[in-house]
């Protein structure tokens, strides 16, 4: 994180219940970075979209404070309150909720007017480029799909000129193949703007994909909190116990192979091969490992199949309490972690222990970005 966002983060400090009766309450109180996209992970009913209704002012809620860059949204000590209508934000929802008696373009017009146009963050050229809709404006909501119409929703989302977007599973009513297709246009939406994003999801492959930074929210209170990629690497958390345990591992692409159809990316003095795609050299690389895909050997095979066999240092393990079968091993390769999820029984015949050099198989990574 920059020194910037060190000093002029997000804060949001909320409390709040819908109602007296209700047994539900949200309190947190989190610091986000004013810069990229920040998710807020947990099941459904932990509180999020509570959350960023709250921060939207669509909760009548006057004792939470929130402040960004300095700007003061609502204070319940120095009881400010800026209505909704008068926060910078753009709100996608889950469905794209767009006007359906108005065209595409009439849409976005209806953004544009209620526009932040002071301090203008994009241009309407940009906007439409970076969606891609330039060809559907003139078609109402009905005769679009799913995903086009979400990305009109972030289009129009974006026209309001926000200083903060907020989305909440904007990816989640859609099915798989159309949210592949939105995908791409969300990164680049994440990675082009200099908005800083709040993005709701239960999906951990979202979040993976996305978020530098994240909240894991349950029952309204956030139990783990800091950036992605050294949160996803912590052992003892709800991650390294969930099914789909991932790290992600970054760095620039250092030696390309079209013969092979392989490229490889190098940090701490390691490198890793990942199918070759339309990446050049010198790219920074985001690859997510599975700690599925890594197994663990005391020697260097020079018989296996598998091409990235990493010598890694031993951090610490921890054996799931659900499932005593399995351990998780926290590797360190220089100062990048990898999980390795292997069977207790392994871990013991190989005598594994902390402070241990040893090799990690890596049997498939999957690029991010
Ligand atoms: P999430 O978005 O994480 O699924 P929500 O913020 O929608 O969670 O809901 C959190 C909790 O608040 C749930 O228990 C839900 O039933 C309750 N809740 C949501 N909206 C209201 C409301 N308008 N009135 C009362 N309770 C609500
Ligand atoms: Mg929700």
């Amino acid at each position: 994180m920059s020194s910037k966002q060190d000093h002029n983060p997000l804060c949001v400090q909320v409390t709040y219940q819908h109602l007296k009766t209700s047994t539900f309450s949200l309190d947190v109180d989190l610091k986000l970075p004013n810069s990229g996209v920040s998710a807020l992970f947990g099941p459904s009913g932990s509180g999020k979209t509570t959350l960023l209704r709250c921060i939207a002012g669509l909760e009548p809620n006057k004792q939470s404070s929130i402040t960004l860059n300095g700007e003061i949204w609502q204070s319940g000590t120095k009881s400010i309150y800026s209505p909704a209508h008068k926060r910078p934000i753009g709100y996608v929802f889950q469905d794209a909720n767009l006007f359906p008696h108005l065209s595409a373009k009439e849409n976005l017009q209806f953004a544009i007017k209620r526009a932040n146009s002071a301090q203008p963050i994009i241009s309407y050229k940009d906007v439409i480029r970076l969606m891609n809709i330039e060809a559907i404006l003139s078609q109402y909501p009905a005769q679009l799909s799913g995903g086009e119409r979400q990305r009109v929703a972030m289009a129009r989302a974006l026209l309001i000129q926000p200083k903060l977007l907020l989305m909440d599973e904007p990816l989640s009513a859609l099915d798989d193949a159309l949210k592949q297709e939105i995908l791409p246009y969300l990164e680049q939406l994440c990675r082009r703007t200099s908005i800083p994003i709040i993005y709701v999801s239960h999906s951990l492959d979202e979040v993976i994909r996305l978020a530098d930074y994240m909240v894991v929210l349950d029952k309204g209170r956030a139990i783990e909190e800091g950036k992605t990629q050294s949160l996803l690497g912590k052992l003892g958390t709800s991650f390294s116990r969930y099914q789909d345990a991932s790290v992600v591992v970054s760095g620039a692409v250092t030696r390309q192979e079209p013969k092979w159809g392989l490229s490889w990316i190098s940090f701490d003095n390691q490198t890793i091969a990942f199918k070759q795609g339309d990446e050049k050299l010198g790219d920074l690389i985001r690859l997510r490992i599975q700690s599925k895909d890594v197994s663990l050997a005391l020697s260097k095979q020079d018989n296996s199949s598998i091409l990235n066999r990493l010598s890694v240092l031993i951090d610490d393990l921890e054996r799931d309490p659900k499932d005593p079968s399995m351990i998780m091993v926290r590797l360190l390769a220089g100062t990048t972690t990898i999980l390795a999820k292997i069977t207790t029984l392994s871990a013991h015949n190989l005598r594994l222990e902390k402070g241990q050099t040893i090799i990690a198989q890596i049997k498939s990574v999957a690029v991010l970005s």
